[in-house]
């Protein structure tokens, strides 16, 4: 049986868009609450029944929160332009290799605005 967990995770940051069409309100700096999704899929092992420790994939994804709560998001290497599309593609590439059934990274910048990014 294959199936697919997910974890939500928020943070604090700032950004701006330094590529924005020039009067855009983006280009501005300002915040988000960031929402971002891990999902992981895989095979449910069947003496456990699931895929994996929710306390593992937290785990996992740690290091990479704390390069992104509370900080300025264009300061870090590969973020310069941190759209969400360039965001969830450095969140998989940060996390994909510790975490090889990593299937989607989903960010969120607002409640109804976002991307989900699954690695191609
Ligand atoms: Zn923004």
């Amino acid at each position: 049986m294959i199936a697919t967990l997910y974890k939500d995770f928020i943070f604090e940051s700032a950004h701006r868009l330094p590529h924005a069409p020039p009067g855009h309100k983006c280009s501005q700096l300002h915040g988000h609450s960031f929402l971002i999704r891990l999902e992981v899929t895989g095979e449910v092992d069947p003496n456990t029944g699931w895929i994996m420790d929710f306390a593992d994939l937290k785990a996992a994804f740690n290091p990479v929160l704390n390069q992104l709560d509370h900080h300025y998001l264009n300061d870090i290497p590969g973020l310069k332009n941190p759209t969400s599309e360039v965001l969830a593609q450095w969140v998989w590439g940060q996390l994909k290799p510790n975490l090889p059934i990593l299937s989607a990274v989903t960010i969120k910048e607002t409640c109804t605005a976002g991307c989900i990014y699954r690695g191609q």
